[in-house]
């Protein structure tokens, strides 16, 4: 007993400076998290457009993939059917609300960007509500953070549906933030080791490209959309809570008190057949889910399966190849606007494929004003001067706009021609069939461009 214990105090001895001094114990440097490492991101712009995915969600959890989910605002400037509560009270209410709707479903990850609602169709007046740069910022500091395989999201794109500018500027974020997020020279500051501890200002973070984006659109038509990746059936019986997919979308929906109060007392009251009846007759909560496949780094098919062709591990960093300026003439009228950044948009993010109409089409309240916004270029070595008409449906008529014009040598210049949209009929539908309008351009009596779009009158809708 003694010889054994001095035996060990030798052998103590003689170890431990080694020990001490670490020469023969590597230490492991910090990994990453890996409870935020996320299979799918869900990025969306309000509390509650997470219902837009809810169904797929759900089945995706019951497949064992690891979810997180960014939302572009608080939701501050909606109704609220709860409470007295407004505004910035009001967003932090929608921010519950949203994480319960999501962790009724087991999803906890969740993030908010500091943008804010706007009230317009226009992608680019929610792009400047959010402070685009720090909003884009944030949300490549998630990709990283989350590592997502597949990013969904809402089709950045402008058409005639709900087409909320804060949903297409998700979108448009989410598009930017896949090509740049694996890029080690985009916010490097992310990227950095740590310096010192009481400077905390450089993160740590590793470049991560996401494999694939899919998308999902809220427009009226489905002709343009459809076929263009999978869809999935939301009456899919779940393995985990042994009810169809719709039905845990709308139990998780349950949490947005503030915006549907009056419709969640309602389904409080009904038994199971009648909650069955109503989501299946109204309301869309059994309708399939369409995805649009906007790029895949991995191959996979188009219409297959949000994850075939992922396997696990990354990916070398893709950047985004940007096909070719479009040829044009030197002096040449196109629609301005988000029409126009769009364009540019699918050229940057080599999403020349992603559907959109064609003619462009948008939704207005009437009565009201249509504004059309368009850019003029000028690469002649002269002033041309340039006439624009409109030829428009029976009662609506050119405000402004019209006429002549003149654009110096070597200039672009922005105009814009407003009409006058008249009323619909008091008792009458509450939206008309989208009619074709057209802006014609001329100069020196040859057209230099013809401008089309189909526009829908409704008796509401946001402001363009
Ligand atoms: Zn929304």
């Amino acid at each position: 007993m003694k010889r054994l214990g001095t035996r060990l105090l030798f052998a103590l001895f003689l170890f431990f400076p080694v020990l001490a001094s670490g020469a023969q114990e590597p230490k492991v440097l910090p990994l990453r998290d890996e409870r935020y490492k996320a299979d799918i991101l869900l990025v969306v712009a309000h509390p509650d457009d997470e219902g837009a995915a809810t169904p797929y969600l759900a089945r995706a959890l019951d497949e064992h993939k690891r979810i997180a989910v960014v939302f572009g605002t608080r939701g501050s400037s909606g109704a609220n059917e709860a409470g007295a509560e407004q505004a910035a009270a009001l967003g932090a209410i929608r921010e519950i609300e949203a994480r319960n709707a999501l962790t009724a479903l087991g999803i906890t990850n969740v993030w908010f960007l500091s943008g804010k609602d706007t009230a317009s169709q226009n992608v680019l007046q929610s792009l400047a509500n959010w402070d685009h740069g720090a909003s884009l910022e944030q949300l490549v500091r998630f990709v990283r953070l989350t590592r997502p395989e597949v990013i969904l999201t809402f089709l950045p794109g402008t058409f005639i549906g709900e087409d909320h500018g804060d949903h297409q500027a998700s979108g448009v974020l989410a598009t930017e933030a896949f090509g740049m997020a694996g890029d080690p020279a985009s916010f490097p500051e992310q990227l950095a080791g740590p310096t010192k501890r009481l400077e905390p200002l450089l993160e740590n973070l590793r470049p991560w490209q996401p494999k694939k984006i899919y998308y999902f659109a809220d427009a009226d038509r489905e002709d343009i959309f459809r076929g263009n990746g999978p869809e999935y059936s939301v009456k899919e019986i779940s393995k985990s809570s042994k009810q169809p997919y719709w039905r845990m979308a709308l139990d998780s929906f349950r949490a947005h008190q503030t915006q549907a109060k009056s419709f969640l007392d309602k389904i409080a009251q009904m038994d199971e057949a009648q909650i069955e009846k109503m989501a299946t007759s109204d309301g869309g909560w059994t309708d399939t889910l369409h995805f649009v496949l906007g790029k895949s780094l991995v191959g996979g098919s188009v219409n297959g399966d949000v994850f075939d062709g992922i396997t696990p591990g990354a990916i070398p960093f893709a950047r985004p190849d940007a096909s070719p300026e479009p040829a044009r003439a030197d002096l040449s009228v196109e629609l301005g606007g988000p029409y126009s950044f769009y364009a540019e948009f699918r050229r940057a993010h080599g999403l020349t494929n992603l559907p959109h109409p064609e003619p462009p089409e948008i939704a207005l309240q009437a009565p009201g004003t249509l504004v059309i916004p368009l850019w003029i270029r000028n690469r002649t070595a002269k002033t041309q001067e340039i006439t624009f008409a409109a030829t428009l449906p029976a009662g609506w008529t050119a405000l402004n706009g019209t006429g002549k014009f003149t654009v110096v040598a070597k200039q672009v210049a922005a105009t814009r021609i407003e009409i006058t949209l008249p009323a619909l009929a008091e008792n009458g539908a509450k939206k008309t069939e989208p009619q074709e309008i057209s802006v014609h351009a001329e100069s020196n009596g040859q057209s230099i461009g013809e401008i089309k779009l189909r526009v829908e009158l409704r008796k509401r809708a946001l402001p363009q």
